[in-house]
C-alpha cells in the first residue's frame, strides 16, 4: 500500500453518536444540483465524494444509524439522534456519495458539476456543467454553459 491508498478520512454526524471512516480515494467527487439533494441536503447544493461501497465504514454507532429509500438507487443514511445525515448509497451505480461536509479533513477537490439543469444556484468557477449526469452513469454527458 503506498500513502494515498492507505489515506483514512474520518466524519461521523452532527452529534457525533455515529462516527465513520473512509479509506483510499473516490472514484469521482463535485457538485450536485439536483432538487433530491437539494432537498435531502436542506443546501442549495450537495458537494459529492463518489467512493467504492467498501471503503465507507461505520466505525461507532452503526446501531444509531437510520435510511430512508424513496427510490431503488438512493439509501440515504442519517443519525436517528440528532437527524445529522451521513451518506447515501447508490447501489446501482455501484459508489457511495459521503457528503464532503461529513468528512471535513478530506481535500475535496470538485472536478464537475452534475444535473445543472435543475440548479437554483450557479457557480461560475470554470468546472464542467452536465446538464444530466455522465454518460457513464447513465445521463446523456450533455455540458450546458455556466
Ligand atoms: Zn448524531
Ligand atoms: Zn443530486
Amino acid at each position: 500500500m503506498n500513502a494515498k491508498t492507505s489515506s483514512i478520512y474520518h466524519g461521523g454526524c452532527f452529534c457525533g453518536a455515529v462516527h465513520i471512516a473512509v479509506s483510499g480515494e473516490p472514484a469521482a467527487m463535485g457538485f450536485c444540483h439536483c432538487d433530491s439533494c437539494r432537498s435531502w441536503s436542506a443546501a442549495p447544493v450537495n458537494a459529492f465524494t463518489l467512493w467504492p461501497p467498501q471503503a465507507v465504514k461505520v466505525v461507532e454507532g452503526a446501531d444509531q444509524v437510520g435510511t430512508f429509500k424513496k427510490t431503488a438507487n438512493s439509501l440515504r443514511k442519517w443519525c436517528i439522534v440528532c437527524g445529522g445525515h451521513l451518506f447515501t448509497e447508490h447501489p446501482g451505480w455501484g459508489v457511495t456519495d459521503v457528503y464532503a461536509a461529513t468528512i471535513p479533513t478530506f481535500p475535496f477537490k470538485p472536478a464537475l458539476h452534475v444535473n445543472y439543469q435543475e440548479t437554483k444556484t450557479r457557480m461560475r468557477d470554470g468546472l464542467p456543467k452536465m446538464k444530466d449526469m455522465p454518460a457513464e452513469m447513465g445521463g446523456s454527458g450533455t455540458v450546458l454553459p455556466e
